[in-house]
């Protein structure tokens, strides 16, 4: 029988929905779209509500209220899942494929995102401490962790 998250994604469950995010915080990271190829370039420049320990957001329920832009990816369009890092447990379900072994659905473990080195736990700095001029500067290689 399937795991529930094998499901299509617009069947799951509130609950089931928030357990497939794997915690990696990637999409609270500042990004680019590279103009000629299309490309999302992601920086180690976190959103003012990411908690670089923990690799969580600090306000988790009132996030929308708090930072207008923080995206609602159960509302996203095809075209918007492609700005989802190409390792995002939503991104991958939406494309039909299989989660890594590193999700902790999979591994049964919070900190096997971050094991793997797929996470931005320790790894990035607040909106606050960067001058937007140097944004360009913080370009990341997500998988380089
Ligand atoms: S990139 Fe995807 S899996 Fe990672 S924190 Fe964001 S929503 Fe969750
Ligand atoms: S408000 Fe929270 S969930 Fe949204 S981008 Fe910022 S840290 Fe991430």
């Amino acid at each position: 029988m399937n795991e529930w998250w094998e499901k299509p994604l617009d069947s799951l469950s509130a609950e089931e929905w928030e357990q497939l995010c794997d915690g990696c915080g990637l999409c609270c990271m500042h990004k680019f779209e590279d103009e000629d190829s299309g490309e999302i370039l992601y920086t180690d420049v976190a959103c003012r509500l990411f908690d670089g320990n923990t690799c969580r957001c600090r306000d988790y329920a009132k996030r929308s209220e708090l930072v207008p832009d923080c995206i609602r990816i159960r509302h996203f369009t095809a075209e918007q899942f492609a700005w989802l890092p190409k390792t995002c447990a939503y991104r991958l379900r939406f494309e039909e494929q299989p989660l890594f072994d590193w999700h902790p659905l999979l591994s049964g473990h919070a900190d096997s995102v971050h094991a793997a080195g797929i996470s931005m736990q320790g790894r990035c700095v607040s909106e606050s401490e960067v001058d937007e001029d140097d944004l360009p500067l913080h370009i990341i290689d997500p998988s380089d962790g």
